[in-house]
């Protein structure tokens, strides 16, 4: 059961447990009981380790299972408050949503963007070199075009000098 921990008030007096300790007074958390006071235990069956009591991360079983409750209804502003509670928390969990999406859509468009990019870089090879083949094809039918300066010096690397030899 979640509870919080509370300061016993002036005219409450704690009830004995099973075991001969008094009580604690309590407060539930939990939606069907919010807010309402009890009496439990005070003896657990071990003690926790400090960083995990720090963080309530371990909750060891009780020594006994004494509990007894104080209010016997939720009252109506608790209601209401645990509501408020329950709305608020929706709309930061959707909030949360909302930007994992919008940053899961944006990763998507960036891995998009570069296959286009490499795509399009692909495509241009493939032309330059169907171009490059297109031009050494030429140049083999007439040897003279090189020296006319259809082609820029370098354009053909090797094939070129190995022409002039
Ligand atoms: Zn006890």
């Amino acid at each position: 059961m979640g509870y919080s921990h509370m300061a016993i008030p002036a005219g409450l007096v704690p009830p004995m447990c099973f075991c001969g300790d008094p009580c604690k007074l309590e407060m539930s958390d939990e939606e069907e009981t919010f807010r309402r006071r009890y009496w439990m235990y005070a003896n657990r069956a071990f003690d926790p380790p400090e960083k995990a009591l720090m963080e309530e991360t371990i909750e060891p079983p009780p020594l006994c299972d004494f509990e007894e409750w104080i209010d016997k209804e939720v009252k109506e502003k608790d209601r209401e408050w645990f509501n408020e509670l329950r709305d608020w928390n929706a709309k930061i969990n959707a909030g949360i949503v909302a930007r994992k999406k919008e940053e899961e859509q944006r990763n998507e468009r960036i891995v998009e963007e570069k296959c286009r990019a490499a795509a399009k870089r692909k495509a241009e090879r493939e032309v330059k070199l169907a171009r490059a083949k297109r031009a050494k094809a030429a140049l083999e039918e007439n040897p003279d075009a090189l020296r006319k300066g259809k082609w820029p010096s370098g354009w053909l690397g090797v094939k070129r000098c190995s022409a002039e030899i």
